[in-house]
This record gives structure tokens, C-alpha cells and sequence, in this order.
């Protein structure tokens, strides 16, 4: 009979399960690689359709319709109105390009967010030729038998076949409150999502442990079914973009009020004709409408997080790049984010004897450095290849001293690592005596025990010597660095139900202490890290004192930090956490559960500091969620913490976090940069029109509409656009975060923009002008109009005013791309696409000076060759005065 199927697509819920394997034809056991292959052929990969994407002519009428756009399609109208056919046409011309362009920048943008899936590819962990692999999630096909533990994103609707774990099945159903999923559960429920036995693709597991044989995948599941939930990367307005927008808006409007004052002046004042004030008014409103500014910064973070990617920081939003940038606090974990993850038992006490280094491969234990093996070995859900360091150590160590337990065969049940009890037990059969072994924190072993082991194996009662004897002993290995783990065991009589009534009454089998090496990049990163103000704060499970000793040798504490344990944590009030973290102390926080990383992420941000938080396990996710930055481990970490985080780090190395935030604030700089280098023109552009005005009209307007154009939309765009992708300027990382309520434009910045690059720029480009038309015996009042004498020598001066901006913005991009630093220090030549940008601005201007056509377009005409050679001044005169100002700024 064919398969029973359930309208959501699913296999019914209550078939049994041999009737299940049978549809399937699958078993037990999963299957063989060659039947997976077969099938991933027949079904196809387990993934979602991505929805089309909007084709690019709709992206570009999306453009054409944007808010500023439509202002200069206004302008358009009103130039086809007055008569001005020229420039109503080269407005259109205009509009189109912009949206040609900012779609394509657009676009760009897009892609690069897209491509950062491939750097986190999902895995899930399969029965395959009877041996558990791990394959890419997208793998998955119906029959495949799937391991789901704690913390895993689950991958494919399925049904358990034993085990029992709790979901969180908020992306199918919204609704955030955790179920109970069985194997044995009771299959009834009206939708598919509310049968016991089943899990869902896109839905997380929070803890529990089982099998589960997959039904559907890719587009058949329910996810695929309610397919617009594809997991997306935000496209959520970043700060930066924001305030930008409101700047575009700001200039737009200016732009309008210069026009319409424009517009009376021109007639009344210097008696132009109105037909020829109107084209000019409307000229200036269109050159200095910034349309394209929103786009060139999108695509600048687009780029960013492209970098970011293949520097192993994936981030999943444009904005995270920019909020990288004013990082003031980084917490981080200590193990294997700030150490090698790599750990190997150094030391082990167990009854009463140190050992210290730990007995090597080979070695015949005696009875109690046996038990203590035994109970590694079986409380363990490590092999020997992979698996939590922490685990992996033990069980080797325990190998060595030739105790292993692969399998589990005796396991009939256990408690998994909790890490806020800081314990994990297992109940294990061993020949017929029924045993608890259990590890974890020495500290809460020891509280749980009630007897100790001697050398010999017997037991007798613990008394308070004896666990004098072994906190001293635990605080002499922590000081040192060493990860301790205590070790206990007790007889059973029966499977204990209840974690509490378990670890109770243990006999103290002693304990192991391992080392786990610092990484070799961190101090540097540390220390990049205190050099530009940025707080390091140690959050870790870990031993107070081992949490000390490594926070000392990578260098984030220098004395003897404060260390804050949990339970101290716990008994503060939100507002003493506040004021601790106010007072920039050294503060190390030690043993403390995940729910209070969330409250230190609170009290930091109540502080007003840029949070960066680093975390793996599921417990950890509301404290990511809740940082400016969430970032968790892509090797180590759960599904779960990946899915909460705004940045994922592919090598789970600190130094990671550190280069991101260089990349940040390198970004958030370059942006700056092109708005600078944007600002500058406005002045020599906006300076001729008022001695026009001021002149009423006794010096002939210095520039014209369509050569303002020219510049605006031609030979600005891509040097701007490089300067996007300006190198890092030296002294990034020296100095303090930036503020949060910093803004991207400042006084500052317009003073440099406006009243120093540009001014500069006016008097040489006016300097320019007059100079043509002095020479050709022009006197002010004199008339130039079409048909008079000095009507060429006139053409020749705007020509000259034209090319003398282009100089004076080639001075101004080399000007631009430092704010502190000099150029020598960075490269006068170390950016290549400005030099291609500055190139293509050379030869379109060029070209409007050359070409008979253009120049018939744009009024010009080549001056004579002393006057050109003048221009070769323009750029060093402007680039230099920078030079000379930065130098000046730099001593003072
Ligand atoms: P960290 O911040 O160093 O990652 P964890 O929360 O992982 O800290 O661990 C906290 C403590 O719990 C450790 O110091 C150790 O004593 C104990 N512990 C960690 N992993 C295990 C485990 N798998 N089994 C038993 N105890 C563990
Ligand atoms: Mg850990």
C-alpha cells in the first residue's frame, strides 16, 4: 500500500513504527551511502526555494520612483515647461543613471549578505553504513535515521523513534513556550505540529537527547510549506544609514532653497533672461540632490561584511558592521574562544595521592586511580577523535591507563551536563552492580559527597580534614590555569528517576586537572584591544582562580582582578552590577550561569556601552540576543546560539572579534570619507554662482547648468566610490571607540569639507576664471553673450572653471583619505581603484572638452595651453594644504 499521508505532507504520526520503517524502506539503523545518494537524486537537496528574486528592471524602477528621484523628475518637468529641452532630457538622462547605478550597487550589496550562507554551511548528524557521520544538513533524505541533541537546529521533519527532547517550535507556530516531544508520546493533536512524536525542519532543540527517522525534506516539509519563512538576512536600516538619509533629505531641501533663491536674483538682480535663471536654479537644485549617497553606503557595508566573511566573522546583518565599529566592551568565554580548546590531563589526585604531572600511557593503576578511570570513561559522551574537549581529555587519559567504555553498553541512563548544577552523571551497569558516576565543578562533587575512596578501593566517611585537604588541593591547580573536574561515584540499587536523587550521598573519587593552552594570537588581540579602549570583560563557567590565571596570561588583567563569582552575582541588584562595571575595575567573572550573562549584558548597555558578548551553548541565547553584538562559535557553538547571534565566527578565536571590529570602524571611517570628499565640490560649485549674483551680473556666471552636471554625475562617482574601499588609515586601533551618539557628519568635518577643502578650491577655480578672461582683455560689466566679441574667450573661462574643479576634486580625493594620519604613511598609491577612479575622471573631462559633439552639449571650449598647464597647481595646491593642516592638527 502507498504511503499514508497526512495533508501537511507528513507521514501520519500514529503508523507504527515497523509499518513507518517499511514505507521508507529504511530501518533502525538509517542507510547506506549509496541509498542516500539515490535518494538525494530522486528527492533533491533538503533546502528551500529560495523566492525569486525581483528582476533588475523592477529594481531599477524602484529607483526611478525613490522620493529624491521624484524631485528630479519635477525638475525635469519644470525645465520641459519653461522651454529648456536640453536640460529636461539631460535630467531624465541623469535619473536613469542613478538608478542604473544605485541598483546595481544595490544589487551588489544583496549578494554579498547572500554569499554568507555558504561560510555557515549546516551539518547534521546521520546513521550512514551503520556508523553515525556528520553531512551537510542539505544532504538529508527521507529514511536517513538523525541524531538530535541539545542545542541543534533540526533539520527535517521527522519522527522520533526513542528518546525525548524539548522544542522550540516557534518558527512554525509563534508560539515561544517549549514542548515535550517522545518517541512514546501520543501521536493524536489536530495539525501535524501538535503530534507528540514529531519534529519539525527550522525548529531548535533545546535539551533532551534522541533518534529520528526523516519523512520529508527540503520543499515537503512544513517549513517549506509555509515557505516565506526562509531563513533571510536582515535588511534592517543600520544607524548609519539612517542618519545618512536624514542628511540626503537635509542637502535636498537646501538644494531646493538655493534654487528658488537662485531664481529672483538671477532675474531682478543681475537681469538674466528668465528662461536662463530658471535652467540655472534648476540645475543647482539637481546637482546637489544626493541621490546616490544612500546606495554607495550600503554598498560600503555590503563590502564590509564580505571582508568581515573572509576574515571568519560572519555577520547577518549590513548594520552589524557598523555597530562593530563603536565596540566599548567585549565579554568573552575563556574556553576555546581565548584557549586552543585543546585539553590534556596534567595532574590527578585521586583518594588521597597527587600526582602532578599525571601518570602516562602504560601505567598499572591501583584500585582508586582506577575507579576514578572507570567513572571518566563511562560519564563521558566523547570518543576519543572528537567531541567537548573537556570530555575528550578524560577519556584519554583514562585510555592510557587502559580503561575505556566505548559504546556505553552498561548505560542505562543519565543526567546531562547542566551547567548551571556544573555536573554531569551517568547510571551504568557494570557486571551486576548498578553505579553513578559522576563529574563536574570539584567544588559541587565534593558538596554532594559523603564518603571518600581510599587507595585500596574500601571507603570510609568523609570527614572536614579531608575536604580542607582537597580545596587546597583544587586552588593550587586553578592558580595555575588548569581546568579542574572532581569525580565521584555511588552504588545503586535501582535507575534513580530524579537528577536530585542522584547526586546525593557520592563517595569522592578525587579529580582530574587539565590545561587548555591560551591561542597564540590572543595576547596581541588583547592588547590591540586595550590600545584602542576597548574593555575586555572574562565571563566563564570556569574556576574562579583558573579564570584569573588565564585572564593574567593573555593579558587582559594586569594585577589581581576582582573576581565575581555567580552566587555573588546573583545577590546583587541590577543596580551594584551597574555601578561594578561603572567603575572600570579588572573584573573577572567566574562560575557564573549563563542567565547572568543576560544581566551583565543589561547592566552594561544600562551603562550606555556597545556590547559585544560571546556565547555557545542554548542557554546562552537570550544573553546574545540581548548584546549590541551576539556572537557565537561556528565550530563549537549550538544551532541555537548560531541562530541568536548577530556575528558568527567560523574559527571561534578571539582575535577574530578584534580584526572585526578594525573592520568596523575602518568602514564606518571610509563612509566618512566619500561624504567628505562629496561635500567638498559644493563650495567651488555654489562660491561663482554668488560673485554672479553679488556682481549683479558685472561677471558672467562662472559655470554652467549642464557642466555642473557633468560634475556632479560624471567625474565624481567613482573616485567617491573608491575612496569607499580606502585601506585602514594607521592609528585605527589607538584610539578610543567612537560614541554612539557620535554622528557620521560633524562640524568638524563640514568645516573641512566646506570651509577648508572647498574654499581652497573656489578661490583657485575663480582664480582660474578670471584669469582666461583677463587676458582676453574682459573688463567687469563687459558683455559676453553669444555673438559678442569676447563670447570665446568667455566659453573658454567656464571650460576653465569646469576643469579646475576636476583638478581641485583630484587634490581633494588624495586629501580625503585620511583624516589624521599623513599619506606618506599609508601609500600615496596604496589605493588602486582611486587611481583608476581619478583616471576615468581625467578622460571624461577630457572628453567634454574634446569631443565636437559634447562640446557643442556642454558649451566648452579647450583653453589655451598656459592656462591648462595652470591647472596641473590645482591638485597638489589643495592636497597639500591638507597635508599641511593634518601635520598641524597631528603636533598639537
Ligand atoms: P566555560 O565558560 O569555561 O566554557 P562551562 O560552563 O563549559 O565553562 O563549564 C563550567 C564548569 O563545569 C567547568 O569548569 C567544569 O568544572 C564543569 N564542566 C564543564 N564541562 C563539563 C562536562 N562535560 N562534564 C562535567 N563537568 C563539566
Ligand atoms: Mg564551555
Amino acid at each position: 500500500m502507498a504511503q499514508q499521508r497526512e495533508p501537511g505532507g507528513g507521514v501520519d504520526p500514529r503508523v507504527p513504527l515497523d509499518r513507518l520503517f517499511q514505507d521508507l524502506r529504511t530501518g533502525p539503523d538509517g542507510l547506506s551511502t549509496a541509498e542516500a545518494r539515490r535518494r538525494l537524486a530522486e528527492h533533491g537537496p533538503n533546502e528551500l526555494r529560495r523566492q525569486r528574486r525581483r528582476g533588475w528592471w523592477r529594481e531599477v524602477g524602484r529607483q526611478v520612483v525613490h522620493p529624491l528621484a521624484l524631485l528630479l523628475w519635477i525638475a525635469a518637468a519644470l525645465a520641459w515647461i519653461s522651454g529648456t529641452t536640453v536640460l529636461a532630457v539631460a535630467i531624465l538622462v541623469v535619473i536613469a543613471l542613478n538608478a542604473l547605478f544605485a541598483s546595481v550597487q544595490e544589487r551588489q550589496a544583496e549578494r554579498a549578505v547572500e554569499a554568507l550562507t555558504r561560510y555557515l554551511p549546516r551539518h547534521a548528524r546521520v546513521r550512514r553504513d551503520g556508523r553515525w557521520a556528520e553531512v551537510p544538513a542539505a544532504e538529508l533524505v527521507p529514511g536517513d535515521l538523525l541524531a538530535v541533541g541539545e542545542g541543534d537546529r533540526i533539520s527535517a521533519d521527522a519522527r522520533l523513534v526513542d528518546g525525548d527532547v524539548e522544542v522550540d517550535l516557534s518558527a512554525l507556530t509563534g508560539e515561544s513556550q517549549p514542548v515535550h516531544r517522545a518517541a512514546d508520546a501520543p501521536a493524536g493533536g489536530h495539525g501535524p505540529t501538535e503530534a507528540g512524536n514529531l519534529l519539525f525542519s527550522g525548529t531548535n532543540c533545546l535539551s533532551g537527547q534522541g533518534r529520528a527517522t526523516v519523512l520529508t525534506t527540503g520543499m515537503r516539509t512544513e517549513l517549506g510549506r509555509i515557505a516565506a519563512l526562509t531563513q533571510r538576512v536582515g535588511r534592517d536600516e543600520s544607524p548609519l544609514e539612517k542618519q545618512v538619509r536624514r542628511i540626503a533629505w537635509l542637502i535636498a531641501a537646501v538644494a531646493v532653497g538655493a534654487g528658488l533663491v537662485f531664481f529672483p536674483i538671477g532675474v531682478l538682480v543681475a537681469g538674466m533672461p528668465t528662461s536662463d535663471a530658471f535652467a540655472f536654479a534648476i540645475g543647482l537644485l539637481v546637482a546637489n540632490v544626493p541621490e546616490g549617497l544612500l546606495p554607495t553606503i550600503t554598498l560600503a557595508l555590503a563590502v564590509g561584511v564580505r571582508q568581515l566573511a573572509r576574515a571568519g566573522a560572519v555577520v547577518k546583518r549590513l548594520s552589524a558592521v557598523e555597530t562593530l565599529g563603536s565596540t566599548d566592551v567585549i565579554c568573552t568565554d575563556k574556553t576555546g574562544t581565548l584557549t586552543e580548546n585543546r585539553m590534556r590531563v596534567v595532574a590527578v589526585r585521586a583518594a588521597d595521592t597527587l600526582l602532578d604531572p599525571a601518570p602516562g600511557a602504560g601505567t598499572r593503576p591501583d584500585a582508586a586511580l582506577r575507579a576514578l578511570a572507570v567513572a571518566l570513561a563511562a560519564c563521558n559522551n566523547a570518543d576519543p577523535e572528537g567531541g567537548d574537549p573537556t570530555e575528550v581529555a578524560p577519556l584519554r587519559f583514562a585510555a592510557d591507563l587502559g580503561v575505556t567504555d566505548a559504546g556505553h553498553p552498561g548505560r542505562r541512563t543519565q543526567f546531562a551536563f547542566d551547567p548551571k548544577l556544573r555536573l554531569m552523571s551517568t547510571v551504568d551497569q557494570v557486571g551486576d552492580q548498578l553505579w553513578l558516576h559522576t563529574k563536574g565543578a570539584p567544588e559541587e562533587v565534593l558538596r554532594r559527597c559523603t564518603r571518600v575512596v581510599a587507595a585500596d578501593g574500601s571507603e570510609r566517611a568523609l570527614d572536614e580534614a579531608y575536604r580542607r585537604g582537597v580545596d587546597a588541593a583544587v586552588t593550587a591547580q586553578a592558580g595555575q590555569g588548569r581546568r579542574v573536574l572532581g569525580v565521584a561515584r555511588r552504588r545503586l540499587a535501582t535507575v534513580p528517576q530524579r537528577r536530585a536523587d542522584a547526586e546525593r550521598e557520592l563517595t569522592c573519587l578525587g579529580f582530574v586537572a587539565m590545561v587548555d593552552p591560551p591561542r597564540p594570537e590572543v595576547p596581541e588581540a588583547v592588547a590591540r584591544c586595550h590600545t584602542a579602549g576597548i574593555r575586555i570583560i572574562m565571563v566563564t563557567g570556569d574556576h574562579g582562580l583558573t579564570a584569573a590565571a588565564i585572564a593574567r596570561q593573555v593579558g587582559i588583567v594586569r594585577g589581581e582582578p576582582t573576581v565575581v563569582t555567580g552566587e555573588q552575582l546573583d545577590a546583587m541588584t541590577a543596580d551594584q552590577l551597574r555601578h561594578l562595571l561603572g567603575e572600570r575595575r579588572e573584573v573577572v567573572f567566574a562560575r557564573v550561569s549563563p542567565e547572568a550573562k543576560l544581566h551583565i549584558a543589561e547592566a552594561l548597555r544600562a551603562n550606555h556601552e556597545v556590547v559585544a558578548m560571546t556565547g555557545d551553548g542554548v542557554n546562552d541565547a537570550p544573553a546574545l540576543r540581548r548584546a549590541d553584538i551576539g556572537v557565537a562559535m561556528g565550530r563549537t557553538g549550538t544551532d541555537v546560539t548560531r541562530e541568536a547571534a548577530t556575528m558568527v565566527l567560523t574559527d571561534d578565536n578571539f582575535a577574530t572579534i578584534v580584526a572585526a571590529v578594525a573592520a568596523g570602524r575602518r568602514v564606518y571611517d571610509n563612509v566618512r570619507k566619500f561624504i567628505l570628499y562629496i561635500f567638498a565640490h559644493a563650495t567651488p560649485e555654489v562660491v561663482p554662482f554668488l560673485v554672479f549674483a553679488l556682481s549683479a551680473g558685472a561677471v558672467p556666471l562662472p559655470l554652467t547648468v549642464l557642466q555642473i552636471l557633468a560634475i556632479d554625475l560624471g567625474t565624481e562617482t567613482l573616485p567617491a566610490l573608491a575612496l569607499g574601499r580606502e585601506p585602514a588609515e594607521p592609528g585605527l586601533m589607538d584610539r578610543p571607540p567612537r560614541r554612539r551618539s557620535d554622528k557620521v557628519v560633524n562640524a568638524p568635518m563640514l568645516a573641512r569639507a566646506w570651509g577648508f577643502l572647498g574654499l581652497i578650491s573656489a578661490v583657485l577655480v575663480l582664480a582660474g576664471f578670471f584669469a582666461v578672461l583677463l587676458r582676453a582683455g574682459w573688463r567687469p560689466g563687459a558683455s559676453t553673450g553669444p555673438g559678442s566679441a569676447l563670447h570665446d574667450a568667455y566659453q573658454e573661462a567656464t571650460t576653465m572653471t569646469f576643469l579646475g574643479i576636476v583638478a581641485c576634486q583630484v587634490g581633494t580625493a588624495f586629501a580625503a583619505r585620511t583624516e589624521h594620519a599623513s599619506l606618506w604613511r599609508i601609500g600615496v598609491f596604496s589605493n588602486r581603484l582611486l587611481l583608476w577612479g581619478i583616471a576615468f575622471e581625467l578622460v571624461f573631462a577630457a572628453l567634454v572638452v574634446t569631443v565636437p559633439p559634447l562640446r557643442e552639449l556642454f558649451g566648452t571650449r579647450p583653453p589655451q595651453p598656459a592656462m591648462l598647464a595652470l591647472l596641473l597647481a590645482f591638485p597638489p595646491i589643495v592636497w597639500g594644504a591638507d597635508e599641511l593642516r593634518r601635520a598641524a592638527r597631528r603636533r598639537r
